[in-house]
Formats: C-alpha cells, structure tokens, sequence
C-alpha cells in the first residue's frame, strides 16, 4: 500500500546546517524531511572542533548528536 506523506520542509544534508534548520523547522512544528547521505557531515572527519561558540572542545561526532537529540519527532 502507497502512504502519501506530505512534508512543510525537505532538507538536503545532514551536516550542521541542515540538522539546525531540521531543529528548528521542528521546533515550529513543521513537518520536516532530511534527505542525507550521513548525520553529521564534514565535521564526523575531525576529533577536535575547536571555534563552535559555546563548546570549549569537542569532536565532531560529539558535536553532531546533541542537535539529534534535541529534535521532536515527526
Ligand atoms: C577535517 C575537518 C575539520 C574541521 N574542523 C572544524 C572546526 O574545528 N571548527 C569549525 O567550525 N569547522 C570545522 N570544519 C568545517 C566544518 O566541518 C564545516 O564548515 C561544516 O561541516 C559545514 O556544514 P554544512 O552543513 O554547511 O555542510 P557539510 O558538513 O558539508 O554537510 C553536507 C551534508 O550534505 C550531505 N550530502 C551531500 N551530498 C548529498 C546528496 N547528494 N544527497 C543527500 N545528502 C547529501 C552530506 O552527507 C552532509 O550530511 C572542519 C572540516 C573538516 C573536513
């Protein structure tokens, strides 16, 4: 059986733009679509990000779950 699924916003990429639009459309209650090739992006290459406000020092994965996290779900 098709399901017809209609979204407000679709993402593409799941780095850190498209998971802090992602969080945000969720926080306004859009119904949102990420279409990525992985959660995280370019940052999941790095162990250090060194310059993100608020984070003294972390890796990139560490960096990338917390936005996950906070998401409501669909
Ligand atoms: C080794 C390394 C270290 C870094 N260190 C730092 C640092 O310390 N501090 C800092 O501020 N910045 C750092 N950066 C830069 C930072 O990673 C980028 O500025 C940031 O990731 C850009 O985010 P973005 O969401 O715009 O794009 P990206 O992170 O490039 O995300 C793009 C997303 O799009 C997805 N995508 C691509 N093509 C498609 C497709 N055809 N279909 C679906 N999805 C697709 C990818 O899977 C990915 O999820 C580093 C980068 C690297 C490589």
């Amino acid at each position: 059986m098709v399901r017809l699924v209609l979204y407000d916003l679709i993402i593409v990429g799941g780095g850190p733009a498209g998971l802090a639009a992602a969080v945000y459309a969720r926080k306004r209650l859009l119904n949102t679509l990420v279409l990525t090739l992985d959660i995280g992006g370019q940052v999941l290459q790095t162990e250090k990000i060194d310059n993100y406000p608020g984070y003294l020092e972390k890796s990139g994965m560490g960096l990338s779950a917390p936005p996950l996290a906070s998401a409501p779900p669909s």
